[in-house]
């Protein structure tokens, strides 16, 4: 197994719901250590950068306005399989299609607010830690 490390966001419906802790807690649970956490509101054009492999996408400006709509927790969480452990427990895309039990059932709306963002890949991973941390912050 390999011991890496993912980026995650607590998107704002689920600070929103106030269940940052639930969140936070839930990835102890499951194993995964929290390298670095920090509240943060993106602006909008934060947003876009994060999210700039999806421009042009009939859903970006959308899915933009609500990134930037009210403050997220961001976060690097690492242990053995972290981006796969994570993805797991995070859920399908829409909470419709989320296995139970799984954060995007338990805290997501719809495909536009479903609660969580975890990296898909090491390289997507190591740029959107990137984006918002510096490595001086990851302990
Ligand atoms: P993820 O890796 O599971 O987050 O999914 P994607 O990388 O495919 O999409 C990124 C994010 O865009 C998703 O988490 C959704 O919040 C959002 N998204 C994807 N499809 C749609 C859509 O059809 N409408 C809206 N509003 N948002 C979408």
């Amino acid at each position: 197994m390999a011991n890496e490390r993912t980026f995650s966001i607590i998107k704002p419906d689920a600070t929103k719901l106030g269940v940052v802790g639930k969140i936070i807690a839930r990835f102890e649970s499951e194993g995964l250590r929290i390298c670095a956490v920090k509240k943060i509101h993106m602006s909008k054009r934060v947003a876009e950068g994060f999210y700039a492999v999806h421009a042009g996408r009939p859903f970006f400006d959308e899915l933009t306005d609500f990134m930037s709509s009210g403050p997220c927790v961001v976060m690097v969480l690492e242990g053995d399989n972290a981006i796969s452990e994570n993805r797991r427990i995070m859920g399908a895309t829409n909470p419709d299609d989320a296995d139970e039990g799984t954060l995007r059932k338990l805290y997501g709306a719809h495909i536009g607010n479903n609660a969580v963002h975890g990296s898909d890949a090491p390289e997507t991973a190591a740029v959107e830690i990137a984006y918002f941390f510096a490595g001086t912050e990851l302990h």
